[in-house]
């Protein structure tokens, strides 16, 4: 008999997730409280699938800056609150920054990663979806002798897992893309990744759930928020905002940082925090790179999508608000101009965004079952993007058995 599948959530994650169910035999129901798919994290993030910059954000180096990040005004802060919650997980954020965790979570988010591009690779030769999506290439400013050293101790433990990367000196840099040139003269080198991808992730949902609709019967329900879920021995039930209640042998709770909304009153919460950020577009200029970059200093990425540049970054721990701020906006303007003057036309800076990464403290994703007929896949941070495919196999492959 066929068995049915709820998926709450459609950004980035829960599409992936219905396409892999559906994939698999499943009659799935797509539910999202926005007016269509990725309204949440997924709808403007930096658009880079980072298949090899896997790096978790817990690190030494991150927790010697962490007296700083608690009053700064830079592209991180970590924000003060005497949140329970929020308390807890920074001191297992904490606890992740040590040289041992570090390496553990970035080998295996980068495992997942692999798993995600071949994935997405499967998906894009049996449905020619339309997202921008093209092998970019990708380079990774250093500005010391200190990060290069850093940078080259890290590449070389995930080289071992099969990653090409490279270090390239400043002349090296240009050759790759010669709208380098205008480069920070700060810029000493950078790490080269020249299998890294890009991608528009809303139109690569809108894609795949049409997609979805069309070809595999899934029914997608758009500004239908979801209030409570419980499960019984048949099952699992949602409750939807307008009363109505969907049945399902499997709910899947994919609602990015909202997540715990449904998961708390079922006492299933996951230690997640959200992290704001922003993006921005701007028209191409003549010196728009094609290849990705990546400003670490900075904490901000360009990602050339064929018609247009999109520059995202800014990390604000623990902030849960979507409003915009427009001096950050106005930061994020001013700090990419400073990075590379010539990417794009900065006086038709536009499309302004801020988005909420949903971040655990070991920056590794929460794929797991809540239950017997109710399963979890959240959590993705800053790589939700890169991670969707992956995770929803995984999900299929938990839910299956
Ligand atoms: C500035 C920025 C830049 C980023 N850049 C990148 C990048 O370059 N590469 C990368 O891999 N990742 C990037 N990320 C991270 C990535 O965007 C997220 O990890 C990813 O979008 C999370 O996807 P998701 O589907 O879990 O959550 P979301 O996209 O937030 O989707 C959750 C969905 O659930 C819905 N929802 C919530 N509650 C309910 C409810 N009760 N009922 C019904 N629906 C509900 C929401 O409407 C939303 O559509 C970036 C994030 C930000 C903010």
């Amino acid at each position: 008999m066929q068995r049915s599948a709820v998926i709450v959530g459609a950004g980035v994650v829960g599409v992936a997730s219905a396409y892999a169910l559906a994939d698999r035999g499943w009659r799935v129901t797509l539910v999202d409280q926005g007016a269509g798919p990725a309204s949440g994290a997924s709808h403007a993030n930096g658009a880079q699938l980072s298949y090899c910059f896997t790096d978790a954000l817990g690190s030494p180096s991150t927790f010697a800056a962490l007296p700083k990040l608690l009053f700064g005004k830079g592209g991180v802060t970590i924000g003060l609150s005497a949140r329970l919650d929020y308390l807890c997980w920074l001191a297992r954020f904490a606890r992740n920054c040590t040289a041992a965790k570090f390496r553990t979570n970035t080998l295996s988010v980068l495992q997942l990663a692999a798993e995600s591009r071949a994935a997405m690779d499967r998906l894009c030769d049996k449905h020619p979806l339309e997202f921008s999506h093209r092998v970019a290439g990708k380079v990774n400013l250093l500005y010391s002798q200190e990060d290069e050293r850093r940078s080259a101790s890290i590449m070389a433990f995930k080289r071992a897992e099969g990653c090409e990367q490279t270090l390239v000196d400043r002349r090296e840099l240009e050759q790759l893309d010669p709208a380098l040139e205008g480069l920070d003269d700060e810029v000493t080198g950078a790490i080269s990744t020249p299998s890294e991808v890009v991608g528009d992730p809303l139109l690569f949902c809108r894609s795949l759930v049409n997609v979805l609709t069309r070809e595999y019967g899934v029914t997608a329900r758009f500004d239908t928020g979801v209030c409570a879920i419980a499960e019984n021995a048949a099952g699992a039930s949602i409750t939807l905002s307008n009363g109505e209640q969907l049945r399902a042998d499997m709910v899947v709770v994919a609602c990015g940082h909202a997540s715990n909304r449904l998961l708390g009153p079922l006492g299933k919460a996951v230690s997640m925090q959200p992290i704001k950020g922003y993006s921005f577009e701007m028209p191409l200029a003549n010196g728009s790179p094609h290849i990705s970059v990546t400003d670490g200093k900075r904490r901000l990425v360009f990602t050339n999508l064929g018609d247009r540049m999109r520059v995202a970054g800014i990390a604000e721990v623990g902030e849960g608000s979507r409003d915009i701020d427009p001096g950050r906006i106005e930061w994020l303007v001013r700090s990419a101009r400073e990075s590379l003057p010539n990417g794009g036309d900065y006086s038709k800076a536009g499309q302004f965004w801020t988005g909420l990464r949903p971040s655990t403290p070991d920056s590794r994703p929460v794929i797991r079952r809540a239950g017997k007929s109710i399963a979890i896949n959240t959590g993705h941070g800053s790589l939700g993007w890169t991670l969707a495919m992956g995770s929803a196999e995984r999900l299929a492959g938990l839910v299956e058995n």
